[in-house]
């Protein structure tokens, strides 16, 4: 359990060959977010596209994985198709588990194959198959044929796989992980598409040890009784993450139709976490290894013949996609959101991104800078089917406006106008409109993801405007999330892993060397990420932050423009500061 090593498994797709590392770095890299950078420094081309040969995917879990729960997480790092940077994509599901299982602490991909293909992994094998006859397949049908060409059916597999929009190359694309969970942002799926990967399956087909003393059996309990006692834990189990659809609606907090308004007390009715759970769940699931179980997996059906038969697909969702396919669209029946994300699903899009850059076409529709000649079908605040058709075209590259579009709003907003109404913070937006600090935050987030940083948590709760004070907040927040990403362990979790837990859980592993040096961890890995980060092109001050969020009122009235700024560049020039001091304390 406690190797001071990472064990990475590096296969090439040009080639066909594979070789196991054994990379040091433990204590100073920790594992997930610290490995993936160490893994890129070493596999990695800052220099290099995104989207050349030898460039790495890589998957990274850590050590605490398999022996505590809510370790869930796999982190997967790249260059991003979006942005031509170093980046960082997480997901729950299965891979974590297999991974361990598979006697790894990290996978890094290489190369190209030369024919679409898949890579099966497990603890002794390697398979490369040539699956060209699965070009264009869906990410459902994709997932149900990779599970049947694999081996064995063990628990602890998991299926990783792309839909159409890898394939073309969307920056929007993501990866599907296990049906129900995503490496979403910043278009992993592109990556594995410029591989000509189509899945991967990794078998977690071997075992570990864990330890039979009393100490670790006596922590791995109070752990979990903290875990399942948590208030928080049946929050996300009842009605899950959608719970702050109606919370956030009502602080006015909450981005509808193009971020035009931040409220709907009326709409929000409609499609509200309760609504979900009345109208629509049909069961919970959860990653592996979590006792919480917070995602809800709703249905669609689909009529399939004149005497009224129907199918029926199951279909994951969150707070965040019902965001952006729900109140971002205007969309407020429970089902006809389900409908849309469907659609996301099978072409493997990123709701979010999606979602957010289907609204702005809308509005660019409405204002006259596009018509149906780019859209194919009309885009109208509040209907569904149109949304249906148009996640489809957008997510297959239907004409020339929709592949641009799938680069990002802001790419196609350049091409037809309206760069002033993309709701872009870095990426299209997360779903949180709680004011200054959550936008620049998100805006020049390492991730794009509001958990990046507490930014939402905060404006939530302050209505004084001291840059200094919330960029302090910001600066000290960022390394405890870097720690907790290092160790995979859901940020869900974070009230239950504190510092001092995750020392006595290592030190119960036996892995004395990462407990002494863990208080400056997560300061460490924050600022390993960062440097490669800016390493590979990013600048603060070119980040464009449309007008569209100059114009948002919260709870706390209209955002303050100045203030806003003021975040952003002292945020921008204490990120900058941190690099430059590790690579002056280097040299
Ligand atoms: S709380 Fe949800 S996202 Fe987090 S590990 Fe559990 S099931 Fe996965």
């Amino acid at each position: 359990m406690n190797r001071p090593y990472f064990r990475v498994l590096e296969v090439d797709l040009s080639t066909g060959k594979s070789k196991l590392h054994r990379i040091d770095g433990r204590a100073e890299a920790i594992g997930g977010s610290g490995l993936a950078a160490l893994l890129f420094e070493r596999f990695g081309r800052v220099d290099l596209g995104w989207n050349e040969e030898e460039q790495p995917f890589i998957l990274a879990i850590g050590p605490l994985t398999g022996a505590f729960p809510w370790m869930s997480k796999t982190v997967a790092a790249f260059k991003s198709p979006y942005h031509d940077q170093y980046t960082e994509s997480h997901a729950g599901g299965r891979s974590a588990l297999a991974l361990k299982f598979a006697d790894l602490d990290g996978l890094v991909i290489t190369g190209r194959a030369g024919r679409l293909s898949s890579l099966e992994i497990g603890s002794r094998s390697i398979v490369i198959k040539d699956v060209s006859f699965m070009k264009g397949m869906d990410a459902y049908a994709s997932g149900k044929l990779l599970r049947r060409m694999s081996r064995g059916g063990s628990g602890h597999r998991s299926i990783l796989r792309i839909g159409p929009s890898g394939e073309i190359g969307s920056a929007m694309a993501c990866i599907n992980a296990d049906t129900y969970r995503h490496f979403g942002r910043l278009g992993g799926g592109a990556v594995l598409g410029n591989k000509n990967l189509k899945g991967i399956i990794i078998q977690g087909d071997g075992s570990f040890e864990l330890p039979d003393n009393s100490e670790y059996k006596k922590l791995f309990a109070r752990v979990y009784e903290q875990v399942t006692a948590t208030r928080m834990m049946h929050k996300y189990h009842s009605l899950g993450t959608p719970a702050n659809l109606q919370a956030l609606d009502d602080i006015k907090s909450l981005p509808w139709r193009n971020l035009q308004q931040t409220s709907d007390p009326e709409g929000i009715k409609g499609i509200n976490g309760q609504r979900f759970a009345d109208d629509a769940l049909l069961r919970n699931g959860a990653c592996s290894g979590c006792p919480v179980g917070c995602i809800h997996i709703g249905y669609v059906r689909e009529k399939f013949s004149e005497d009224n038969r129907y199918i029926y697909r199951q279909v994951a969702y969150d707070y965040e996609p019902v965001f952006s396919c729900g109140t971002m669209l205007g969309v407020t029946e429970t089902f006809d959101v389900l409908n849309i994300l469907d659609v996301m699903e099978k072409v493997s899009l990123d709701s979010m991104s999606g979602g957010v850059a289907l609204a702005w076409a809308t509005e660019a529709s409405a204002r006259g800078l596009i018509s149906e000649k780019e859209t194919i079908v009309k885009l109208a605040f509040g209907e569904a089917e149109g949304y249906r058709q148009a996640a489809r075209y957008l997510g297959t590259g239907a004409n020339t406006f929709y592949r641009l579009l799938g680069q990002g709003t802001l790419k196609a907003a350049e091409e037809y106008g309206g760069a002033e109404f993309g709701c872009v913070l870095g990426q299209e937006m997360a779903g949180y409109a709680t004011g200054e600090l959550f936008f620049a935050a998100q805006s020049l987030g390492f991730r794009h993801s509001h958990l990046d940083t507490g930014g939402y948590s905060y404006d939530q709760k302050h209505e004084e405007k001291d840059v200094d004070k919330a960029v302090d907040f910001l600066m000290a927040d960022e390394p405890g999330r870097c720690l907790l990403t290092s160790m995979v362990s859901c940020l869900f979790a974070r009230s239950v892993y504190t510092e001092e837990v995750l020392g006595e859980c290592l030190h119960a592993l036996g892995y004395g060397e990462v407990t002494d040096k863990l208080a400056a961890a997560g300061e460490r890995i924050r600022a390993r990420r960062w440097r490669l980060r800016f390493a590979t092109g990013f600048k603060p001050e070119d980040i464009v932050l449309p007008k569209r969020f100059y114009k948002v009122t919260t709870w706390k009235g209209p955002v303050d423009g100045d203030y806003l700024d003021g975040l952003r560049r002292e945020y921008g020039r204490r990120l900058t500061e941190l690099v430059k001091e590790g690579v002056d304390s280097e040299t």
